[in-house]
C-alpha cells in the first residue's frame, strides 16, 4: 500500500499473523548468537544453520555470505516444519526478549536524517505483512533499532571477509563458528544443520541482513 506521508507508516500495528517467521531465512551475527544463547541456555549449534547458496540466491557480494570451500553460504536461524524454530504455536515468538535485531526492525527499512532523526520509512515485502493502521510507533525507538542493528551487521561483516580472505585447509562450518568466536576451539563434534534443499519460500530482502520476525512494535 503507498502512502504519501512516509511516517504515516508510524501508525503500523503488527497483528501477530506470524508470516514473517514462516519460511523464511533470518540471517543473524554472532552478537544475536550469543544473546540467545544466554538467554535460552541453548548451545548455538542447536540453532544455527547455514543456507547455501544452492537455496538462496547468495552471491560472493552478500557480505554476509561465507565461504565454504567453492560454496557460499549465510548463517541463519533453524526451522522446524518450514518455520523459524523459535515461533511458538500461537504464532508469538518465544525468545521474544533474546530475538535477533533483525527481527526486532522488521518490517521497516527506515533511511536516517544527517541529524540521526527517521526521515523515511518503507515496508518490507519479504512476506504477505498483515499489518493494520491503529497502533504507535516510536521514532527514537526504531532509530536506536537501526544503529543497533547497523553496528552489529558491520562488526560481522568485517569478520566474514576475514574468513573468506582465510586459506584454511578445511572450510567447515565448525571451524566458521570457532572463526567468529561462538564455539569454543576444544568443541570439535559435528552438528550443525545442513539443508541444502531448493528454496520454499526464503527470500532476500534489500538488507544485507534478510529481515523477518515478529516486529516490535504490536
Ligand atoms: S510484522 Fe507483519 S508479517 Fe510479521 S507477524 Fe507482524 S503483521 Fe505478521
Ligand atoms: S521473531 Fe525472529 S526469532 Fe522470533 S520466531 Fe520470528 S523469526 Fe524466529
Amino acid at each position: 500500500m503507498p502512502f504519501k506521508d512516509p511516517l504515516a507508516l508510524l501508525k503500523f500495528r503488527c497483528t501477530s499473523c506470524g508470516n514473517c517467521c514462516k519460511g523464511t531465512a533470518v540471517y543473524i551475527t554472532p552478537m544475536d548468537v550469543h544473546r540467545i544463547a544466554d538467554g535460552t541456555g541453548k548451545e548455538p549449534r542447536e540453532f544455527i544453520r547455514f543456507f547455501y547458496d544452492t537455496f538462496l540466491p547468495i552471491s560472493k557480494r552478500d557480505t554476509f555470505a561465507a565461504r565454504f570451500g567453492k560454496r557460499m553460504a549465510v548463517m541463519g536461524l533453524k526451522w522446524k516444519s518450514g518455520r523459524c524454530m523459535f515461533l511458538g504455536k500461537n504464532n508469538m515468538c518465544i525468545i521474544y526478549d533474546h530475538r535477533p535485531v533483525t527481527c526486532r526492525q522488521h518490517p521497516f527499512n527506515v533511511t536516517l536524517s544527517d541529524t540521526g532523526a527517521v526521515e523515511r520509512l518503507s515496508l518490507s515485502r519479504i512476506v504477505p505483512c498483515l499489518y493494520e493502521m491503529d497502533g504507535k510507533v516510536n521514532k527514537r525507538h526504531l532509530s536506536n533499532l537501526l544503529h543497533w542493528n547497523d553496528k552489529q551487521t558491520v562488526a560481522y561483516e568485517k569478520i566474514v571477509k576475514a574468513w573468506n580472505k582465510t586459506n584454511l585447509k578445511v572450510q567447515t562450518r565448525n571451524a566458521f563458528l570457532r572463526f567468529i568466536g561462538v564455539l569454543s576451539s576444544s568443541d570439535r563434534s559435528r552438528c550443525v544443520n545442513t539443508s541444502h534443499k531448493k528454496p520454499g519460500r526464503g527470500s532476500l530482502a534489500s538488507s544485507p541482513v534478510l529481515t523477518n520476525g515478529s516486529g516490535d512494535f504490536g
